[in-house]
């Protein structure tokens, strides 16, 4: 049995970014709410992308089936989660720190229940330990309310469906995965607000068997048990669909009157391409108020395109030919592991010049955020042992993630709910951040006062 890695202090960021990521939360999920449902959007951003990228494709052609039989239900929802990084920049002169947003993710959302335990491990040693940072000031934990969101999301989907007996049925991975205890407490978190609601979790691969459609396309497992609410953990990435007609079973469940957590349009809306596609306050000014659009394009990264048949593309191309390390190239996927970095930026364009799997790739500002000292325990650091020391202390870096969940039918949205977060630890120089992956550990926040942007120099000490 191991424990997930994790860090031995939370991780410090400066009050007014972490106000500044939350206020930003119902913003992203009433961006992602519009994408959704804006068809003509979807195809025109994502058109050639398609043409180069089966699984784009196969989940856009699940969209346009759906769209045209008329959708068995009307709402839609989803579970996401922003994920920032702090920026180090300098401004006239002036050294100072920025949030920047990596990415959303629309399924990949997990470690709710994992974030929620890294808050309250960090609450208790710093309490045991009397720890106190050196500026003499309190210790600032933000309460962290992730795994309540998620549950009150699925909840929320639950009693839009509008029958007081029935399920939740959550599509978990079609091999064994750590991501069993997230899920089983994210079961917990629901069942303890509402012991009424059923909850069923079966691998995605079992459901060909035991799912079938009714008359109203009512969904049922199991013979008579009827969905109310399907939630995706799993289905985010082209090796997901590695059995006969697993592309079959995903076209099933979308086109049943179950609500789907998220629904294929809003899984849609949480592609990388959206990001470059708006990038800015003017394009964003499509979807959202302009004083919604001036806040969240602050946050973004630089961003291209690399594609072969636009000005634009060859534009974006031709700078990360001559990227020095400052840059992440990203197709469309979610769930790590497939971004390119450093100097095979340009190995890989190289290879691909001639080819129009160009357009299926975004190319992105590298994000410089400082460094923290701090420790990664894994499962190997036995503290029990007399012999056990940590050694001094890492330079690290975090990446912040806040959770929203947004439901609605037509163009309302109903609850637009955000809070919690993720932090993920890394070493620095390490370019991929998964826990699972094993790039990263968890950990939570501490907040530090605005004008401190000395942040690597945090120090705590020991009473
Ligand atoms: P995925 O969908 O695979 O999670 P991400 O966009 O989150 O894709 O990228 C994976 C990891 O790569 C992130 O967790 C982060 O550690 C790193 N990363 C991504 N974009 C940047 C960036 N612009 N600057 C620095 N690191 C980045
Ligand atoms: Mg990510």
């Amino acid at each position: 049995m191991a424990h997930a890695p994790f860090t031995l202090f939370p991780s410090p960021i400066p009050k007014r970014l972490y106000k500044e990521c939350l206020d930003l939360q119902p913003i992203i999920s009433n961006l992602m709410f519009k994408i959704a449902n804006d068809s003509g959007f979807m195809e025109e951003s994502l058109r050639e992308i398609v043409k180069v990228d089966d699984f784009t494709k196969n989940l856009l052609d699940i969209n346009r089936k759906v769209q045209l039989e008329g959708l068995a239900q009307p709402v839609i929802s989803c579970i996401n989660r922003a994920d920032y990084m702090l920026d180090k920049f300098t401004q006239n002169g002036n050294n100072s720190t920025r949030l920047r947003q990596v990415e959303v993710n629309a399924i990949a959302s997990s470690m709710s229940s994992q974030s929620v335990r890294a808050s309250k491990i960090h609450n208790y040693l710093l309490t045991k330990y009397r720890v106190k940072p050196n500026d003499g000031q309190g210790i600032i934990l933000p309460k962290n309310d992730s795994l309540d969101v998620v549950a009150q999301g699925l909840i929320d989907a639950f009693d839009s469906y509008n029958k007081s007996l029935g399920y939740i049925l959550l599509v978990a991975e079609n091999e064994r995965s750590l991501n069993f205890s997230d899920h089983l407490a994210i079961e917990e978190a629901v069942l303890k607000k509402r012991p009424d609601i059923g909850f069923i979790r079966k691998k995605f691969c079992n459901l060909q068997a035991d799912m079938n459609l009714g008359p109203n396309r009512e969904l049922f497992v199991d013979g008579q048990k009827e969905v109310a609410v399907v939630y995706f953990r799993f289905c985010y990435d082209p090796s997901n669909y590695n059995f006969i007609g697993s592309w079959e079973v995903r076209l099933a469940l979308e086109r049943s009157k179950a609500i789907k957590c998220p629904s294929i349009n809003f899984h849609l809306s949480g592609a990388k391409k959206f990001q470059q596609v708006l990038n800015n306050q003017q394009q964003l000014e499509r979807f959202l108020e302009p004083a919604d659009a001036e806040r969240l394009s602050k946050v973004f990264c630089k961003l291209w395109s690399i594609e072969s048949n636009t000005t634009r593309g060859q534009q974006g191309f031709n700078v990360g030919l001559k990227s020095d390390n400052n840059l992440v190239l990203k197709p469309q996927r979610e769930g790590g592991g497939n971004n390119i970095f450093d100097a095979d930026i340009k190995t890989f364009l190289n290879k691909i010049v001639n080819s129009d799997e160009r357009s299926q790739y975004i190319l992105m500002e590298f994000i410089n955020s400082p460094k923290e000292k701090n420790w990664i325990l894994n499962y190997q650091d036995e503290c029990g042992k007399n012999d056990w020391q940590v050694g001094p202390p890492k330079e690290l870096v975090s990446e912040f993630g806040i959770y929203g969940s947004v439901l609605g039918e037509g163009n309302v949205i109903k609850t637009n709910r955000y809070g919690g977060y993720l932090v993920r630890t890394k070493m620095h120089g390490v370019k991929e951040g998964g826990v699972a992956s094993g790039h990263s550990g968890l950990s939570s926040l501490v907040l530090i006062d605005d004008e401190r942007d000395d942040i690597d120099l945090l120090k705590f000490y020991v009473d």
